[in-house]
């Protein structure tokens, strides 16, 4: 193998990225729960515009026009200072690679969401991981791990995989405390699932700084992760430099159509939010009521539920129980959660049924 390519150093260190499964070990198609998808789908009107042929001969808008123009009126913001992307996946590997490189640090918080140490690793940069406070992020924390070297720190509100939440007053305290040059990522990757009044603030700190992105995705509310659409907002220089490097043609005719009908259908978006509230707090519940079997729920404002299993039941045997039970969830021991399962908030039936399974498996144990 002398002769072949050889891979760079700090590609070699990637684990690649390991999907929410939909199958069971015996290879049975189970419900699936572990990809925080909307279980509602996406708008009917998302549906109709998917029905209908874009020619897939031609090349999509690069620019995005239509759906930046959409998005701007939806969240009052200049269409100039929005930048479309294959899901957000892309916004935030972009924003790694713009501001960090070689010999520089990208920080986030430990349990934070799994691209972002991809995303350092793939630009050559260092991963930086600050301890968490008991699952949730810790803004002294973070402070506390930024180096002269810091040019990225990556923020998930709320947080991917345990649904935690930083309020207004603690993202606006991080960004206060951050050297002016390095960049604040804030992905609301799952912002929608909050109540009115619980803004954490990100799109307004964008507004108003230079060193502010913050992300959208399609892929969580809108019901659309497999039209592959997120967006960012951030200064005009950030903007510029994610444009530079972007693929030209990153979103595909049908997701832009179906990304700007999902926008005109805030019904729909409410209606899931209602919704996923709902059983979440429901599901928090019966996990409470689980507690004497060491059960342990973290507090979440998304679409999923982070459960502990801090008794005789082991989260290997509870997710063993729900694939038995016909449920796919997420068992995340490569992030260092080997005691935990990640449960996306399904239909109340599911949800109930999901209790049930794990009632049994823990009084069993
Ligand atoms: N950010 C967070 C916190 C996520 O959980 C996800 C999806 N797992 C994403 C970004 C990326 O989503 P997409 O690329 O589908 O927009």
């Amino acid at each position: 193998m002398a002769d072949a390519p050889k891979m760079k150093a700090w590609i070699e260190k990637i684990h690649a990225y390991v999907p929410g499964k939909s199958k069971g070990a015996d290879g049975r198609e189970l419900a699936k729960l572990s990809a925080n998808e909307n279980p509602l789908g996406c708008s009917p009107d998302a549906l109709a515009a998917l029905a209908e042929p874009a020619s897939p001969a031609r090349y999509p808008d690069p620019d995005a026009t239509a759906l930046r123009a959409k998005i701007g009126e939806v969240h009052g913001i200049d269409p100039e200072l929005i930048v479309c992307g294959t899901g957000s996946d892309e916004l935030l590997n972009l924003a790694a690679q713009g501001f960090a490189g070689p010999g520089d640090e990208v920080l986030y918080a430990r349990f934070s969401f799994i691209v972002y140490e991809i995303a350092a690793r793939r630009c050559g940069a260092t991963p930086v991981e600050a301890p968490d406070r008991d699952y949730a992020t810790d803004v002294d924390s973070l402070l506390g791990a930024v180096t002269e070297r810091t040019r990225v720190v990556f923020l998930a509100n709320p947080n991917n995989p345990t649904g935690t939440f930083l309020p207004r007053g603690e993202i606006e305290r991080l960004h206060a405390g951050l050297p002016k040059d390095v960049l604040l990522v804030v992905d609301q990757a799952y912002g929608e699932y909050l109540e009115e009044g619980e803004d954490d603030g990100g799109l307004a700190l964008a507004a108003a700084h230079d060193n502010v992105l913050v992300t959208r995705t399609f892929s969580k509310i809108y019901g659309l992760a497999g039209e592959r659409i997120g967006w960012a907002t951030g200064a005009p220089h950030l903007v510029d430099a994610l444009n530079r490097i972007r693929g030209p043609f990153n979103v595909t005719n049908s997701g832009q159509k179906a990304a700007i009908a999902g926008l005109e259908d805030q019904a729909f978006v409410a209606r899931s939010r209602e919704e996923n509230n709902r059983e979440l707090a429901r599901f928090a519940d019966a996990i409470a009521a689980m507690g004497n079997h060491g059960l342990r729920a973290i507090p979440s404002k998304a679409n999923f539920l982070l459960v502990l299993f801090e008794g005789k039941l082991t989260a290997q045997a509870a997710l063993a129980a729900l694939a038995e039970g016909g449920y796919a969830v997420r068992h995340l021991p490569g992030q260092g959660l080997p005691h935990g399962l990640r449960i996306t908030i399904g239909t109340s039936g599911q949800m109930d049924e999901i209790a049930a399974i794990l009632r049994k498996a823990a009084e069993a144990a």
